[in-house]
């Protein structure tokens, strides 16, 4: 019995990730009665699927055990920042399906971490350096090789004092002075070497105005606001492992009972065939690269809704991807195979042809039509059907017609039968062609005896295809989609810049598409499978007498592929 409990045990531990493991045990041991998380971006860009993996754990998180997840802008840097992004990245987070009990801005503290600054002056742990950014940088020695002090580093503390003061009061030009923390010019961290806590940025800040000519840096400022807001497990990406340290020393400076913030750690999402730093997804956006951005081709959250990626879709991406404390590539594959793999529940199948031909069925008589039924998903019964008209003169895709085709050809050429979805069989008889031999008409023949659903409709034909009124269909614009990038990896060196890597096919415009009547009354945002061709969804720019739809995925799976190898 014993056993059978510790394995159970067991096998819960290797469920959760680790950052669930140390929370569970913080819980159980009473470090904490209740957990506390935030979600912390910077308003100076939309966010991306890499920022999602940071909401899935700070929201997710607090939500699994029943804690707090409050949204903190981290709005230190006056000159990057816009109201713009603070709005985005609100959207973007309940849009994903997540909630925050409060809003905060770094900014809110500003008046408090002033004090602390004022504080660590006065207790001698911090001084105004009026060295240039290249001078304390030269002298931040090497890894191996200890850094030079300062030599305004034991100025006396009231002078520190009236100098920031006059910092702040805008006395001094952007540059010209700091504020470093008085630490350790030998430490083996680098971090720990005096670092430049506040600066002068003389720019207008989105939420004080004018207030402040001085702002703290993010080490300075991340940690605190932490502590502030009673912040149990403030989570991050590897890359700060080596702030940690230097977190933990201002919170010991400033904390004054039992209580601190513990920073984790977990792995950054980074995809091959995609860039994903906010700098060089605004540079795309500036430079006109993309159409903004919630391009359906970007990797931000607004863009992969735009491209038809549902909420669901992108958390059980990441849920699948995980966390872990080593670095890697994802294959972008997955993230589609996730879409699909959504969709395919969810999505109603219409048909759709993107590059029309006319079909004429000449013994089906001429001006008869027939109401025929469409089952809406294969997937889900419940989700009913729809009618789609028959008529003597159809839509199909011009390759789904060869007049001399190979032999494992199963679609249209002549003396050969398909299906055509929904409806009968057909035998081709021919086609007809322009002056330039291109095919502008084909012919065929259909057995009045096989409607699907009849009794002789269980005879079989190894193709099926799919096709659209002549009569009903309306016409569309559709937009297709190819990767961004032609290159696994992005990674920009001296020699390659990373917009010499984008695809110059990512987008192709096809237009007087022709689909069923169905579709007439779909609303921006809805998603469809069309039948063959892949799960497709409306664009916000699609009108009543434009209809937009963009390719979101087409059916094959290569992650699938991928994983069977
Ligand atoms: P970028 O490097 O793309 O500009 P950032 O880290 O500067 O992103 P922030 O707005 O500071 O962007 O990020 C907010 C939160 O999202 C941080 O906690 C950060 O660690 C997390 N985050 C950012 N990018 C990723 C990613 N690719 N994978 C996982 N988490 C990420
Ligand atoms: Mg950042």
């Amino acid at each position: 019995m014993e056993e059978i409990v510790n394995n159970n045990a067991e096998e819960k531990k290797k469920s959760l990730n680790f950052i669930e493991v140390i929370v569970e045990e913080d819980l159980k041991e009473g470090v904490v009665d209740k957990i506390q998380t935030r979600f912390p971006p910077e308003p100076n860009g939309y966010l991306h699927i890499g920022h999602a993996k940071a909401i899935c754990m700070d929201f997710g998180l607090a939500k699994k055990y029943g804690g707090i997840c409050n949204l903190r802008f981290d709005d230190t840097n006056p000159v990057k920042e816009d109201v713009e992004y603070v709005d985005s990245i609100m959207e973007d987070i309940q849009w994903l399906g997540f909630d925050w009990k409060n809003v905060f801005y770094a900014s809110d503290y500003f008046p408090q971490l002033w004090d602390f600054a004022i504080r660590l002056i006065e207790e001698g742990k911090a001084y105004v350096d009026e060295q240039s950014a290249e001078v304390i940088a030269q002298q931040k020695g090497t890894p191996t090789q200890a850094g030079i002090n300062s030599p305004y580093r034991d100025r006396p503390v009231a002078e520190n004092l009236d100098l920031f003061r006059k910092m702040n009061e805008g006395v001094f030009e952007e540059g010209s002075m700091v504020l470093r923390a008085k630490i350790d010019m030998a430490s083996s961290n680098m971090h720990f070497r005096d670092p430049i806590i506040y600066r002068i940025i003389k720019h207008p800040h989105h939420r004080t105005g004018n207030t402040w000519n001085v702002y703290p840096m993010y080490d300075f400022a991340h940690g605190q606001c932490d502590y502030f807001e009673g912040v149990t497990h403030s989570l991050c990406t590897l890359e700060f492992v080596v702030h940690r340290p230097l977190y933990d020393w201002f919170i010991d400076q400033l904390k004054t009972g039992d209580y601190r913030p513990h920073q984790y750690e977990f792995n950054r999402l980074n995809l091959n065939y995609t860039v994903m730093s906010k700098r060089k997804l605004l540079q795309l956006v500036k430079e006109g690269l993309v159409r903004g951005w919630d391009d359906p081709r970007m990797p931000t959250v607004s863009g992969l809704r735009r491209r038809g990626y549902t909420p669901e879709s992108v958390r059980n991406f990441i849920d699948k991807i995980g966390y872990t404390k080593f670095d890697g590539i994802v294959d972008v594959a997955l993230l589609e195979h996730s879409v699909r793999e959504d969709l395919n529940t969810r999505a109603t199948r219409v048909s759709a042809v993107l590059d029309p031909v006319k079909l004429v069925i000449t013994n089906y008589p001429e001006g008869k039509t027939e109401e025929l039924e469409a089952q809406n998903n294969p997937e889900d019964v419940s989700a009913g059907n729809h009618m789609v008209q028959f008529s003597r003169e159809l839509y199909i895709e011009q390759d789904d017609f060869m007049e001399d085709a190979p032999k494992k050809y199963f679609r249209l050429t002549p003396g050969q039968e398909v299906r055509l979805k929904h409806a009968y069989i057909i035998k081709c008889t021919g086609c007809k062609r322009d002056q330039e031999g291109k095919v502008v008409e084909v012919y065929a023949e259909y057995d009045p005896t096989t409607r699907s659903g009849m009794e002789n409709s269980g005879r079989k034909v190894k193709g099926t295809i799919h096709w659209v009124s002549c009569a009903d269909a309306i016409d569309a614009e559709v937009r297709v989609y190819d990767r961004l990038f032609m290159v696994e990896d992005t990674s920009e060196d001296k020699d390659r810049d990373f917009r010499e890597m984008m695809n110059p096919d990512s987008l192709k415009v096809l237009k007087g598409c022709k689909i069923e009547p169905f579709l007439k009354t779909a609303k921006p945002f809805d998603n469809f499978q069309f039948q063959r061709l892949g799960y497709f969804n409306v664009d916000p720019d699609s009108t009543k007498d434009n209809l937009v739809f963009n390719r979101t995925v087409p059916l094959k799976d290569s992650w699938s592929k991928i994983k069977n190898k």
